[in-house]
């Protein structure tokens, strides 16, 4: 599932491929119910003869704000990729994948593509992004995520510290993996009380995260210079092994892999306390 850096990445994938500047000349939206607003019908009018102005991220929310015949008043296009999306920039003539269910028409021949086998990805078209996104918590990269504003969140919380980063409120976009790999990295078991962390291990664990987040950026980063135009949209490695029969890097003991609210969580019994 596309996490934060997921998103971001998808964002500067974007960018670098030229889409802002760039006027949508149609859409075929293969999957209608992906179109939560306005209706199909308004959805593709509203679009057509927009330019995209910039494109941004609000959570894991992509926002495309688009001007209309020279003017910037017109709508914004937001995108969810919701559990298996990716969007790609192709030639209009290239072979179109078979898990992509909507493709946006450009006014230089290639295609905005949406690929999104689950069918879970989300389109909306807005006056008011505002209108449709829902109250976000802080993004990691924010100065509201502070260390007051994490340890608030773990007060009085009896569950497994990995059930409540997986709780959007604390920070957007912290999913199961960046999840598993913040608690390893801050070598804190998933399975302990979120309120027992004392200050130091909640102080590591904040760190850890973000720093888990910023390495992802950098090595899709890398990717996209490295293997354009075609860059992964997932990363390949991690730091904690995520297979079975896995060894944990640091101690060279094995991985354990248990379920956490019902989510599959691998982590250091070793390592982690
Ligand atoms: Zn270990």
């Amino acid at each position: 599932m596309p996490e934060l850096p997921e998103v971001e990445n998808t964002r500067r994938y974007l960018i670098e491929a030229g889409l802002p500047g760039r006027t949508f000349t149609g859409a075929d939206v293969g999957w209608a119910k992906t179109v939560k607003k306005p209706s199909l019908e308004d959805f593709v009018l509203g679009l057509t003869g927009g330019t995209v102005q910039e494109v941004t991220r609000r959570g894991k929310y992509l926002l495309f704000k688009l001007g209309h015949q020279g003017s910037d008043t017109g709508p914004t296009l937001v995108i969810h990729l919701g559990m298996t999306g990716g969007l790609r920039i192709q030639p209009a003539k290239q072979p179109v994948h078979s898990m992509v269910r909507h493709r946006f028409f450009l006014d230089d021949e290639t295609e905005l593509r949406f690929q999104d086998g689950r069918k879970f990805g989300k389109l909306w078209l807005a006056d008011n992004p505002n209108d449709i996104l829902p109250p976000l918590s802080p993004d990691p990269f924010s100065e509201e995520f502070t260390l007051k504003s994490f340890r608030d969140h773990l007060k009085g919380r009896s569950a497994p510290i990995k059930a409540v980063l997986l709780e959007q409120s604390i920070v957007s976009g912290m999913g199961n993996l960046y999840a598993d790999e913040s608690l390893f990295l801050a070598g804190i078991s998933p399975v302990r009380p979120a309120s027992k962390l004392t200050v130091k291990e909640a102080t590591r664990l904040k760190d850890c995260m973000i720093f888990a987040f910023t390495s992802a950026l950098e090595q899709y980063d890398r990717s996209r210079s490295e293997q354009w135009p075609d860059p992964p949209m997932g990363l390949s490695s991690w730091s904690i092994p995520r297979e079975k029969n896995g060894l944990c890097p640091n101690c060279g003991g094995p991985i354990s892999i248990i379920r956490v609210r019902a989510r599959g969580t691998c982590f250091c019994p070793k390592c982690q306390r």
